[in-house]
């Protein structure tokens, strides 16, 4: 029987629909069901029409709209799938809550566009209970296909517990420093690294050694450092604590 599919878009970029979509018939030529999605479709309506069996999330709460959007859409739905970093614990969107020079001007686009910028930017998971977290910005393709298959055929979804520098296959002696010769890191525009060795130990800062894995340490073979987007490994392994205690934490803080 297929499942009934929906995805929403929060504050995100559409890149995590757009892995979604690369996932390609492996899940839409059977088990799926696509019954709200104003990018999947072509179809614009924030109305739900049909019951959700499972609901995929991209972005963070970015805006009032957003908050309103998921609790609108959270009695329809079953299951929650949060798909990207932005979803699973607030990725790049959370930079709009640091302080920076454009402060002055924050939220000003968006005011132009009938929006509010929400008071704390944040995962959906301060307002919605997620199931599933596929982290990565945006996650590769064939973890997607791998969960929501399992999702659908009553399997467990699969684990990756091991880190980008578990995949890493750049010859390194395991002594790469904490705190860069010089006190300071090189960058990639200054001098170009050796492709083979490991950036670390060439004194380039790479987020390998915490990041979880999955995605194959793409950047790394196309000789960039990893950035950390699929997010900490510690997270990884404690996602359902984590997600609670931030919960709390969250609702706590919009008071
Ligand atoms: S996780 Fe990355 S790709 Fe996905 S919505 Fe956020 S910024 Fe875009
Ligand atoms: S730190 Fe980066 S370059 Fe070095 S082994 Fe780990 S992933 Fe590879
Ligand atoms: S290597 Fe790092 S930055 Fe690149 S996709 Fe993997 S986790 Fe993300």
């Amino acid at each position: 029987m297929a499942v009934n599919v929906s995805t929403i878009q929060l504050g995100g970029c559409s890149g995590c629909h757009v892995s979604l979509l690369d996932v390609g018939k492996a899940i839409f030529a059977g088990g799926i069901n696509v019954v709200h999605s104003y990018l999947l479709m072509d179809k614009v309506t924030d109305t739900i029409e049909a019951e959700t069996d499972l609901l995929i999330i991209e972005g963070a709460i970015l805006t009032n709209k957003d908050e309103s959007l998921l609790r609108q859409m959270a009695p329809h739905v079953k299951k929650v799938l949060a798909l990207g970093s932005c979803a699973c614990f607030g990725g790049i969107a959370c930079l709009g809550n640091l302080k920076s020079p454009f402060k002055g001007n924050k939220g000003n686009n968006l005011k132009e566009h009938g929006h509010k910028l929400h008071p704390l930017i944040c995962s959906p998971k301060a307002f919605i209970d997620i199931d599933f977290f596929v982290p990565g910005c945006p996650p590769p393709a064939d973890i997607i296909r791998d969960t929501i298959l399992a999702l659908i055929e009553g399997r467990p979804v699969p684990e990756i517990a091991h880190t980008v520098c578990d995949e890493c296959v750049r010859e390194r002696n395991y002594k790469a420093p904490s705190i860069p010769p010089g006190g300071k890191w090189k960058t990639l525009l200054e001098e170009a690294p050796d492709p083979k060795k490991c950036f670390l130990e060439q004194g380039y800062l790479c987020l390998g050694r915490q990041t979880i894995g999955g995605c194959n340490a793409g950047c790394i073979k196309a000789n960039m450092s990893c950035e950390g987007c699929r997010g900490p490994i510690f997270l990884y392994r404690n996602f359902r604590k984590f997600s609670d205690k931030e919960k709390g934490e969250i609702l706590k803080c919009l008071k």
